[in-house]
């Protein structure tokens, strides 16, 4: 079977990765790919916002499933422009992927539903945010509504800065995403990441994970996409996965259903693990980045396999085989990220670094003319190995980043330090 998956980052290599080692898949394309997915799968400039243009490409290279990495092509429907059009598409449809591209559907859906997550309102206006607000407990945490590419959420300590928030969201500070605005209580504990399979009302467990939101270590400084990330989490039992299965994810899934927009494709909960039990955070309604990369690591079984049983009904006798051990990823990201990342340095020693026992996925990268690897990206390598223990997956993947020879880069040299404190306990 041919194979599209759409998408460029270290979540897209890591498909391609893992979507290569089965023996089902014909030839595998990725648009528009990077120069680490080169090695996997053929990479072809295709919009994804050109739904047309993706159906012709399908049409003419035969491809049997399009797996959809990023949630942007998601919220735009692409599923539902190829399932019209015949394709078969992992990945939910547009009325589904609302669980991630609004915030307001998502809190809603709970509260209808009896799902554990923050109290909270919604607003669609400033001066009724700012009269609710000012009757509120601090810190009190304020969220555009819709997708805002990390940015949409602000936790305010202060009433200046809950003030702020208020004017710069519907000030339009983050376009349309902020026309609408949740304010939510403040939740404390332990972050982790679910991740499940969903076909409708039949949802099936993947792993968890925890990831490093902070690009400095000792999770200091601003926030980024992920500077790292482990699974298992040891801090997510599983006592507490059957509960998120049973409280959280699976009530969502026939919510779904009942709502007449059935959920298909990867559910990922943001979860705070807090004394009464998990907490709904959010949703995201595809794998996370770098949360994918350990996720393919530790998967044993067929990718293809799994996916297609997700979008064709299969998904109630699938048994999914994973790794015991823990995978972890160290992100190496261009000097300036999360700010404007600084481009076109040369990278050298990767083959080296994988010969110390690590895959070394690539988020942002590309060849020069004369066959030089660059950095195209703000996070650009994902240095990922297994071991026994958290310890011992990070020493080799620490181990694996110190070959690579690429001054123009920087990881934090800390990821996975809650898990190795709990391990040493
Ligand atoms: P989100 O985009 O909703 O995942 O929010 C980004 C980050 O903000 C989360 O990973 C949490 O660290 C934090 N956050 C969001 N909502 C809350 C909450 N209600 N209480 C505490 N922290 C939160």
């Amino acid at each position: 079977m041919n194979v599209l998956v759409i998408g460029g980052g270290g979540r897209e290599h890591a498909l391609c990765w893992k979507l290569a080692q089965s023996p089902r898949l014909g030839k595998l394309y990725c648009a528009p790919g990077n120069a680490g997915i080169a090695r996997e799968a053929e990479c072809v400039a295709l919009d994804p916002s050109d739904h047309a243009d993706v159906v012709d490409f399908c049409r003419a290279r035969d491809i049997g499933l399009v797996v959809v990495g990023p949630e942007q092509p998601l919220v735009e429907g692409l599923v539902d422009s190829l399932t019209t059009a015949g394709i078969a598409a992992f990945g939910p449809s547009a009325a589904a992927a609302r669980l991630e591209g609004s915030k307001g559907f998502t809190k809603d859906l709970c509260r209808a539903h009896g799902i554990p997550t923050a109290a909270y309102a919604r607003f669609e206006s400033p001066d009724a945010a700012r009269a609710y607000l000012a009757t509120h407990a601090l810190p009190v945490v304020i969220k555009a509504d819709g997708l805002a590419a990390g940015k949409g959420v602000v936790i305010a300590e202060t009433p200046a800065e809950a003030e702020a928030a208020i004017d710069m969201m519907f000030g339009g500070g983050l376009g349309d995403a902020g026309a609408s605005v949740v304010v939510e209580e403040f939740l404390t504990g332990e972050e982790a990441s679910f991740f499940a399979l969903v076909d409708g009302a039949v949802a099936v467990p993947l792993a968890s994970a925890q990831d490093h939101k902070r690009v400095g270590d000792g999770d200091a400084g601003p926030n980024t996409g992920g500077m790292g990330a482990y699974s298992p989490a040891p801090a997510l039992t599983p006592e507490i996965e059957a509960r998120t299965m049973r409280e959280i994810v699976e009530p969502t899934a026939r919510a779904m259903v009942a709502a007449g927009t059935p959920f298909r494709g990867v559910l990922y909960a943001g979860l705070m693990l807090t004394p009464d039990g998990p907490k709904l955070i959010e949703y995201n309604a595809r794998f996370g980045d770098p949360e994918c990369q350990v996720l393919m690591m530790r998967l044993k079984g067929d990718l293809l396999e799994a996916l297609l049983a997700a979008c064709g009904g299969g998904l109630g006798s699938l048994r999914l085989q994973w790794h015991d051990a823990t995978a972890l990823t160290v992100v190496v990201a261009a000097e300036g990220y999360p700010g404007p990342p600084r481009k076109g340095t040369e990278i050298r020693g990767l083959d080296d670094a994988e010969a110390a026992g690590a895959v070394v996925f690539h988020a942002g990268t590309k060849r020069d003319g004369d066959g030089r690897l660059l950095a195209d990206g703000g996070r650009v390598l994902g240095v990922t190995a297994l071991g026994e223990s958290v310890t011992e997956a990070k020493a080799r993947a620490y181990a694996a980043v110190d070959r690579i020879d690429w001054p123009g880069g920087f990881c934090r040299r800390d990821i996975g330090w809650r898990a190795v404190e709990r391990e040493r306990r």
